[in-house]
Order: C-alpha cells, then sequence, then structure tokens
C-alpha cells in the first residue's frame, strides 16, 4: 500500500491480533508493542518484531507517548495504529507522530479534538445536520440551570462536557431535585476529568443506543456502513450488539446512514468513526462520535463483507477508500457478545491462567481473542479477553447458530460472561428484539434477587 511498509500496533489483546492480521492481509510488516505483562501475549508472537515498552501499568506502557516513539525509530515503523482506548481518541499523541513524520492511522488531531468535547461535539453535530438530544447550548451553572432545565422540561440529565463511560452523569427528574444533581455531577466530573463542566439534556425515558459505522477518506468522500444496537449495556458498557437494529427498517437505515456520510462529507472526515444516537419513539438523539475503531466493529463487517482496518490503512497512506455507498450490500445478521475475564453474576473481574480453551467454528462464526491455553491474564487491564462473533442470513437463524456456538465455547480455569450469553439468547425478550438501554441492567437485578 503506497506509503505505508510497517506499522507499529499501540494497543495489547484482541484489538492488538486483530490489527496485526489486516497488516498481513495487505503485505505490511508489524511491529507489536507491550509491557512487562504482555511478553507472552499472542500478538506479541505473531508480529514481525516486538519492543517493550515499560511495566505493567497502562500509564507507564501502553499511555507512555515517549516510548511508543522511541519504539517507531528503533524498529523504523512508519505508521502507528491505535486501536480503541489507550492513545485511541488522544489529539497530543496524533500531534506528536505527526511531528516525526509517522502516519497517525485516524483522524486529525483537530477532528480529535472537536468531537472529544461533548459540547463542541454537539455543536459540530447541530452545524452538521445531525439531530441532537435536545438541550442547553453549552456549559450550565449552578445559577441559570433550573430556567435552562424548565425549557427543556423535566426530566433532564446533566452530563459532563469532558464525559467518558458515563461518569459525571446525574438525573433530575424534578426542580427539586436539580441543585444537587448538578453540584454531584460536576464534583464528580471535576474528581474523573480534572474539569467541572457540565451541560445538561433532555432524559429519554426508553431509548435504544444505535450506532452508525462511517469511513472518510480526508479528502471529502465518506460511506456509512450501517447501523449497530448497542441498547444492551451493563453501566454503560456495551454486553451484546447487534447489526442490523432490530429496530430500524431499510428506509430508516439508509436515512440516518446518509445523514452521517453527508456530515462526513462536509467534515472532511478522514478514517473510521462511530456516531452515537439514543433512538426513541422513531427519533435519532446524536450523544457523541468516537473518532476510532469500536470494540464492536466485526459485526460490521460481518454484514458488508468490508475489513474495517483494510480501509483505515487504505485511507491514512492516501489510497482512498476501496468502495463506494452504491457498492455497498447489506447481507444477513450478526450478533457479538463480548467475552470478559468476569464473574458472570457479579462481573467481578477473574484474572489468571486458562487451563483449557476450545475456540467454536463452523459457518458465520468469528472469534476474536488473543487467549490460548496457558495463558495468563494480567490482573492490571481491561476484562475482555475475546469477542464472539455470529452471522446469520437473518435474525432468526443468527440466534440458533449463537446458541450452537455458545455450547461449543470452552474457557476454563477462569470465570468467563460465557453463561450470561447462554441465558440471553434464551431469553423471549431478547429474541423478540424487544429492549431498551435499562433492559440488561433490569433483568440482571430481577435474576440476582430469584
Ligand atoms: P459517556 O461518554 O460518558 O459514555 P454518553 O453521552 O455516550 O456518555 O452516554 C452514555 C450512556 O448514557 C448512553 O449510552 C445512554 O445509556 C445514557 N444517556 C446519555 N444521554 C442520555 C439522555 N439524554 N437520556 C437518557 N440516557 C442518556
Amino acid at each position: 500500500m503506497s506509503g505505508i511498509s510497517k506499522i507499529l500496533i499501540a494497543n495489547r489483546g484482541e484489538i492488538a491480533l486483530r490489527v496485526l492480521r489486516a497488516c498481513k492481509e495487505l503485505g505490511i510488516a508489524t511491529v507489536a508493542v507491550h509491557s512487562t505483562a504482555d511478553a507472552n501475549a499472542m500478538h506479541v508472537r505473531l508480529a514481525d518484531e516486538s519492543v517493550c515498552i515499560g511495566p505493567p501499568p497502562s500509564r507507564d506502557s501502553y499511555l507512555n507517548i515517549h516510548q511508543i516513539v522511541a519504539a517507531c525509530e528503533i524498529t523504523g515503523a512508519d505508521a502507528v495504529h491505535p486501536g480503541y482506548g489507550f492513545l485511541s481518541e488522544n489529539a497530543k499523541f496524533a500531534d506528536i507522530l505527526d511531528a516525526h513524520g509517522i502516519t497517525f492511522i485516524g483522524p486529525t488531531a483537530e477532528h480529535i479534538r472537536l468531537m472529544g468535547d461533548k459540547i463542541t461535539a454537539k455543536k459540530t453535530a447541530v452545524e452538521l445536520g445531525i439531530p441532537v438530544v435536545p438541550g442547553s447550548d453549552g456549559e450550565v451553572k449552578p445559577e441559570n440551570a433550573l430556567e435552562i432545565a424548565r425549557q427543556i422540561g423535566f426530566p433532564v440529565l446533566i452530563k459532563a462536557t469532558a464525559g467518558g463511560g458515563g461518569r459525571g452523569m446525574k438525573v433530575a427528574k424534578t426542580e427539586a431535585e436539580l441543585e444537587e444533581a448538578v453540584s454531584t455531577a460536576r464534583s464528580e466530573a471535576l474528581a474523573a476529568f480534572g474539569n467541572d463542566a457540565v451541560y445538561m439534556e433532555k432524559y429519554l425515558g426508553k431509548p435504544r443506543h444505535i450506532e452508525v459505522q462511517v469511513v472518510g477518506d480526508g479528502a471529502g468522500n465518506a460511506i456509512h456502513l450501517g447501523e449497530r444496537d448497542c441498547s444492551l449495556q451493563r453501566r454503560h458498557q456495551k454486553v451484546w450488539e447487534e447489526a442490523n437494529s432490530p429496530a430500524l427498517n431499510v428506509e430508516q437505515r439508509m436515512k440516518i446512514g446518509q445523514i452521517c456520510a453527508d456530515a462526513m462529507k462536509k467534515m472532511k472526515y478522514r478514517g473510521a468513526g462511530t456516531i452515537e444516537f439514543l433512538y426513541e419513539n422513531g427519533e435519532f438523539y446524536f450523544i457523541e462520535m468516537n473518532t476510532r475503531l469500536q470494540v464492536e466493529h466485526p459485526i460490521t463487517e460481518a454484514i458488508t463483507g468490508i475489513d474495517l482496518v483494510h480501509e483505515q490503512i487504505r485511507v491514512a497512506s492516501g489510497a482512498g477508500l476501496s468502495v463506494t455507498q452504491d457498492e455497498i450490500v447489506f447481507s444477513g445478521h450478526a450478533i457479538e457478545c463480548r467475552i470478559n475475564a468476569e464473574d458472570p453474576r457479579t462481573f467481578v473481574p477473574s484474572p489468571g491462567t486458562i487451563t483449557h480453551f476450545h475456540a467454536p467454528g463452523g459457518l458465520g462464526v468469528r472469534v476474536d481473542s488473543g487467549a490460548y491455553a496457558g495463558y495468563k491474564i494480567p490482573p492490571y487491564y481491561d476484562s475482555l479477553i475475546g469477542k464472539l462473533i455470529v452471522h446469520g442470513r437473518t435474525r432468526v437463524e443468527c440466534m440458533m447458530r449463537l446458541r450452537r456456538v455458545l455450547d461449543e465455547f470452552v474457557v476454563d480455569g477462569i470465570k468467563t460472561t460465557l453463561p450470561l450469553f447462554q441465558d440471553l439468547v434464551s431469553n423471549q425478550d431478547i429474541a423478540n428484539g424487544d429492549y431498551d438501554i435499562h433492559w440488561l441492567e433490569k433483568y440482571l437485578a430481577e435474576t440476582s434477587a430469584s
């Protein structure tokens, strides 16, 4: 591919392996970086070269920009793929790579900054013609909160401008609850992000979380690859995702997709991105844009046949998109289950050594995981150890296949969330596609009480 001959993968776990596979297919050399805790990781074993960048804590290794830039210089890597999490949405990192003449496989630092601040992201969305949640026009201060809340109408949600992971978010159902909600949101935001700025939105009661995948070439061409429904969440963390959303028809899909693709064209967005919406009563409300690859990207790949990492590398190297919107065909249905090394009831992390590992196979099955028998899961990082992605011609076929595949998957020696998915795949609401963003937490509360 023009311009890129060696990619350093600034990540770990299943996503490092995912990116490595795309590089191999494109004939691009790979460099793995790892902390001392990850010396035996699969992505390190499979990469052409590897560099140890520090001790286990992420801030000393996977978040250590100087070490990563030094690893690029030592190995002669001419591009960096950041995966998701870690430095993937760090504008300073993109700037530093640029200053060193190293290609960042992602959007411009300017676009990362624009979308990283929730208030400017929302303003930009409005300018680009994307529908947003009704709310304050910017920051909300304790002294103007009541006036703004009355204009929006209760219930309202107070959110941190610097937000992430659902922190600094508080609901006020009535005027009486407002003052406390604003002050707790501000102190939580200050503690989590070092910034107490908050804004206000209409609180939606029973929305679904639906997000649109986009890719742009940075020169004004952009496509959308349909949506993913990620409503099944626990503590704002996605657990089960599906494409397409059981709630949308083809017209709705193409309409919201086109709005997003047009917005990316106007922005001259470069790279893969996800525009996240809440969806209620037939209306979409923008909540944020993620300027990176998402964990759940494989379900989009399953229904379109398009490799999103290939596209990211292509546009970063200046080769442009490999497809036009007209050429994209949506085919069948896909579901992803996030397999975490956690107790399936309490969600307490369960690091340790995997004694036996058998990944399922067969038609329409994909397992993205760096796990293997004998692998010791370090306790320092995210508990995601793998993703199971199942594709079928219809949603019913996909669910049938998922049930079979879950029975076949064996991970011994640690606890995993696999049993939770065995319960979900047999649940009637899930079978009907009838769930909103609160469904899973209610289900977990009810089933643990019984
Ligand atoms: P964060 O960046 O902290 O994850 P988001 O804006 O992406 O914040 O919102 C996270 C989650 O919070 C959403 O997926 C949804 O479950 C809930 N949420 C956000 N905004 C609203 C809203 N206006 N009404 C109801 N729920 C919301």
